[in-house]
């Protein structure tokens, strides 16, 4: 299945622990794997305790490592000026795999499934779950 998440860029921390679930209760499966992927280079999926706390300092350990104000190559290359935005989705990643037990997501009590858009402007996510059985 596919959801599609309206996120507002710059560093738009979602909890999407609620709609993956969701697509595990569909799937009627007891055991197996969820697969969750978002389309596009500039946003990125992890887990995370999902508190302002925790939002802010990784905000800010990233915006260290790839500072949004800098002269990035791709900035040149394509007149763009979202290059940090590209460093950090691939420094995070796209992709999630959650193992599933007893037809649960098999999360920490703290662990929540959080899609994070570094780009610069407002977008529409495209994220897609599947869902598999062992
Ligand atoms: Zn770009």
């Amino acid at each position: 299945m596919e959801v599609t998440i309206k996120t507002k860029g710059n560093y738009d921390f979602i909890d999407i622990t609620a709609q993956v679930a969701e697509a595990v209760e569909a799937s009627n499966i007891n055991s197996g794997v969820a697969v969750v992927f978002v389309v596009g280079s500039t946003a990125a999926l992890t887990t995370m305790e999902y508190e302002s706390g925790v939002l802010a300092d990784l905000t800010q350990v990233l915006e260290k490592l790839a500072p949004t104000d800098y002269d990035w190559q791709h900035h040149l290359k394509w007149g763009d000026s979202n290059g940090a935005a590209h460093i950090k989705a691939a420094l995070i990643g796209p992709d999630l795999s959650i193992p599933i037990e007893n037809g649960q997501l098999s999360l920490g009590t703290w662990q929540q499934i959080v899609l994070i858009d570094f780009d610069e402007k407002p977008r529409q996510r495209k994220v897609i779950i599947k869902i598999l059985s062992d």
